[in-house]
């Protein structure tokens, strides 16, 4: 008997994890293999994170506390929100599924932008959504235009601030006039997966406008400048109406004890963050100074990661990530992400930025050849 899958799944292609790092080094003959491929923070998690976490080792046969009633209470003391206005998952990832299975039913319009991050896309396809994914203009969200797509059957509209892959930042007045655009029942989901590592001045908190927009939710993760990506914890910030629809849709443990411990920990440390944020911000710009002297084109970013052109290199674009991965830098094409001719690199440590403009500059100057 042939097994009868959901035929939503006929458009989606199973995300293919890379193999350990361990081992492409090892088939590459590399003794150094540095990865700027995932925007994870090149930093574990803060000390004290480790210590707090492994005080919990011995009471993990219980399951963990599935209303995250202390994360809650610390997060929402930490952001000034009621404690009922915080939704915790499994990675931010977990959240946006939710709110697809909250939000959206077959041939429900789904607007985001394009390229942005690929999970906007995954949603609508398993969702049987009318997706509308509108080009960024400029590299960037071209937000009039995302007005212009919202229909009156559109449930679900995607903002990534910053935007991954491009790494450009929307400001608060464009976005603000954006939101009062937006028709009452369409929810906003302004996905802020980088939003700690923001320094521009147009950047505006808006966890405020929560109170002015009932349809607005916003998104963030341990995952990114904490350095907690491998255990899986994220939150959204919205109102009760879509918070109690995510709480019905979840699983009751969706956030692992060590995951909530370590969150938890994480936000006693702000002065750890800052020279966290400090440090991305000084190497950001120092990389763009030498792809600049290097004749690389590059968008300017708020994020960890920068998406830069390939296209004029001895090596065709399309090579580049390999030729790079070749020479120990693993880096993501943009091939992979819509935007043929660039590559995005995370920002790592000084000593792993220098590795990968090294390895690009000797790219430039003779071709893939390690
Ligand atoms: N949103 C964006 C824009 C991202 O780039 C990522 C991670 N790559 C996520 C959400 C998900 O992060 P996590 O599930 O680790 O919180």
């Amino acid at each position: 008997m042939a097994l009868r899958l959901n035929s939503a799944l006929d458009g989606l292609v199973a995300y293919k994890a890379a193999p350990p790092l361990d081992e492409i080094a090892a088939h590459y003959g590399l003794t150094r293999l540095v990865k700027l491929a995932s925007n994870e923070c090149a930093d574990g998690p803060f000390p004290e994170v480790v210590e707090a976490m492994s005080h919990e080792l011995a009471g993990l046969n219980r399951y963990p506390d599935g209303g995250c009633d202390r994360l809650r209470a610390d997060l929402a003391g930490h952001l000034a929100v009621p404690p009922e206005h915080l939704v915790f998952g499994n990675g931010s990832c977990e959240l946006l599924m939710l709110l697809g299975q909250a939000l959206l039913s077959p041939g429900d319009g789904l607007v985001y932008a394009d390229p942005s991050f690929v999970m906007y896309h995954t949603i609508g396809v398993l969702r049987q959504a009318r997706i509308s994914a509108v080009p960024l203009r400029d590299h960037t969200h071209d937000l009039d235009a995302l007005a212009a797509a919202i229909r009156s059957d559109t449930r679900m509209v995607v903002v990534c601030n910053p935007n991954n892959p491009t790494g450009t930042l929307l400001p608060a007045d464009a976005l603000r006039a954006f939101l009062r655009a937006v028709p009452a029942d369409a929810v906003v989901v302004l996905d802020e997966a980088y939003v700690e590592f923001v320094t521009s001045p147009v950047y505006e908190d808006p966890v405020p406008w929560l109170q002015e927009h009932e349809n607005l939710i916003v998104l963030r993760t341990f995952s990114k400048i904490y350095g907690l990506a491998g255990l899986r914890v994220g939150y959204g910030i919205g109102n009760r109406v879509l918070i109690e629809a995510l709480d019905k849709v979840r699983q009751p443990f969706n956030v692992t004890t060590l995951a909530q411990v370590a969150a938890m920990e994480s936000l006693r440390h702000p002065n750890r963050l800052r020279a966290r944020r400090d440090e991305i911000a000084r190497e950001r710009q120092r990389l763009g100074v030498a792809l600049e002297r290097l004749g690389i084109r590059f968008i300017p970013s708020h994020a960890n990661f920068v998406l830069l052109n390939v296209e004029g290199l001895p090596v065709p674009g399309k090579e580049v990530p390999q030729a790079l991965l070749e020479r120990g830098v693993m880096t993501r094409s943009g091939y992979a992400m819509g935007c043929p001719g660039w590559l995005r690199v995370t920002i790592g440590t000084e000593e792993e930025n220098d590795l990968f403009l090294e390895q690009l500059a000797a790219i430039a100057a003779k071709g893939a050849t390690p």
